[in-house]
């Protein structure tokens, strides 16, 4: 795709990059407010899975794996560049949305840096950061009261949250388990949820957000949202800050 063309393509589109850590909420907005304003979701680590998983970009997968498989970090050119051409691609399917939410992108200052000088060529316009606060410990909470059913995995509940927490338990040896509400199977905790994955990513994740935070705090883009409360409440937060900047007048 041709600079000239892309550019014609992003002229005056809001982009409204989120920020939240894992288990923060932000699957739950970032799908109510694309719907709610005609915002599409760009979503980098769906852009990721299409490459590695469905063979979306054979050359490009290549290139990645290259890095993957010697263990080495995907270099930021490279990470850009997928950003840019499906970025590119999901703008093009949707010309008439007034901007986008970009999910999974920037993660980190250098790719905020880039996002910057991508705004400038498509003469597209950073709005608003949205970031949603939720603090460690809740994050932490939330991830490891998960249990899915081992029947079916779309019976989701939390342990930790009383109006997501499964009826039925049973102690058995000092370890409590959990009966699914709708077909009495066991409850399981996938590895991803074990205590020591979730401190692992929470801690990858702050060390590379913070300075982020910082650097959007320093520019005047971001908002920070309280993510802890009810997630309707969440929205109406977010909303009271885009509402202006799509030109319509907030709702109470
Ligand atoms: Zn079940």
């Amino acid at each position: 795709m041709s600079t000239s063309s892309s550019a014609n393509l992003l002229t005056g589109k809001l982009l409204f990059p989120f920020i939240a850590p894992p288990n923060g909420g932000k699957g739950t907005q970032t799908q109510i407010l694309s719907q709610r304003y005609n915002l599409p979701t760009f979503d980098m680590g769906a852009s990721f899975r299409a490459i590695m998983k469905e063979g979306k970009d054979p050359v490009l997968k290549a290139e990645l794996e290259s890095y993957m498989n010697n263990g080495k970090l995907v270099p930021i050119e490279t990470v850009v560049k997928v950003f840019k051409t499906n970025f590119e691609d999901l703008a093009s399917q949707h010309p008439t949305s007034r901007g986008f939410i970009l999910d999974g992108f920037p993660r980190n200052k250098e790719q905020a840096d880039a996002l910057s000088q991508l705004c400038t060529e498509w003469q597209a316009k950073l709005a608003k950061v949205i970031y949603l606060h939720v603090g460690m410990d809740v994050v932490k909470q939330r991830a490891t009261g998960r249990r899915f059913c081992s029947k079916n995995a779309r019976h989701v509940y939390n342990v930790n949250d009383t109006k997501l927490a499964p009826k039925v338990k049973k102690l058995e040896q000092n370890r409590e388990i959990w009966f699914c509400d709708i077909d009495g199977a066991e409850l399981i905790i996938r590895p991803d949820d074990e205590s020591e994955t979730v401190e692992k990513r929470l801690q990858e994740y702050k060390k590379e957000t913070d300075p982020l935070i910082e650097y959007f705090k320093g520019t005047q883009q971001l908002v920070e949202i309280n993510g802890e409360q009810d997630p309707s409440l969440v929205t109406q937060a977010i909303e009271a800050e885009i509402q202006p900047l799509l030109g319509l007048s907030p709702t109470s």
